[in-house]
């Protein structure tokens, strides 16, 4: 602990000047814009800033659990913070929307005692253990040449082993309120993981449904699937959805990916079948829908997977 706290202060005082140093501001979690979403369900807004998560909590007479860490394990003991001080005395648990720097590689900066007031329960997806195993820290390389913020955040960051591992979907009984887990990938990335809060209809989405462009970031991700995952996301009628980077919202939110993997499938078909090249489908089909969705690298992403997945 009094290490923890040591490296707490030194990585505040590279960041003080870091602060001075540059305009960059440091993807830290913002404790002090934690918001009460529903009755059992907290959330602290990432402000649509790069590399940092929507953290949620959701808090019930037994236990809490938090939906994402944010980045480094500075992040997660803020993050940890928060979640004592919403439920003292009660059992921490910690799941991931998937495996990505910024929602995972805070995880380490939770108390790991063996008493409930003083340890954590980590539960992951079998297929994030798999995308841990294969892919490892290969983002956070990459995130860490980003800037000097981020490079000190991943400094020596390593993955959590999970003290729970589900296949496909757990319950966990937080006393008085429900959190249905489940294990909803290959789309974003095939560990996606989503959390499900039945009574209050809050979704947490991670990177299925945000209202940012969706990026196909695995070579396991298929339009298909995601587009049969907003499907199912759909049935459960959320009334908030909790997505992992950007505003919170409903429904629309869902149908805001349906129309666009939609446009993307039948246009990068209709490339294909008057045989064009998978090159000439990304230049026609960007033409036609970067105005609307100006994510160009997203977009050539999602058409190379359409033109892929095309009969
Ligand atoms: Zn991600």
């Amino acid at each position: 602990m009094h290490a923890l706290f040591a490296a707490f202060v030194s990585v505040c005082v590279s960041f003080s000047a870091l602060a001075q140093g540059g305009p960059a501001a440091a993807p830290m979690i913002h404790p002090e814009k934690l918001k009460q979403i529903a009755p059992s369900v907290w959330i602290i807004p990432d402000e649509s800033r790069p590399m940092v998560p929507n953290v949620g909590f959701v808090v019930g007479q037994t236990g809490v659990l938090v939906v994402d860490t944010g980045m480094g394990d500075m992040n997660g003991a803020i993050v940890a913070g928060v979640a004592r001080k919403l439920a003292p005395d009660l059992r921490v648990y910690i799941v991931t929307t998937h495996f990505h720097p910024e929602h995972d590689l805070g995880a380490n900066g939770f108390p790991r005692g063996a008493r409930m007031i003083d340890g954590s329960t980590m539960l992951r997806a079998t297929t994030q253990e798999q995308d841990i195993a294969e892919f490892g820290l290969s983002l956070a390389k990459t995130f860490s040449e980003r800037s000097p913020a981020a490079a000190l955040l991943l400094k020596d960051a390593k993955y959590r082993d999970a003290d729970i591992e589900f296949e496909n979907d757990r319950t966990l009984d937080l006393g008085g309120v429900r959190a249905y887990i489940f294990a909803a990938g290959p789309n974003h990335t095939r560990g996606d993981t989503a959390v499900w809060v039945e009574t209050e209809q809050v979704l947490f989405a991670g990177d299925i449904v945000m209202k940012p462009q969706p990026a196909l970031a695995s070579p396991y991700s298929t339009i298909g699937h995601w587009l049969s995952t907003l499907d199912s996301l759909a049935q459960l009628r959320p009334r908030t959805i909790v997505p992992s980077h950007g505003p919170t919202g409903g429904v629309e939110l869902i149908e805001g990916y349906k129309t666009y993997f939609n446009e993307l499938q039948r246009r990068a078909a209709a490339e294909k079948k008057a045989g064009k090249s998978e090159d000439e489908a990304v230049t026609a089909v960007t033409a036609a829908m970067a105005e609307r969705y100006p994510d160009k690298n997203r977009l050539a992403g999602a058409v190379r997977a359409a033109y892929a997945e095309a009969p």
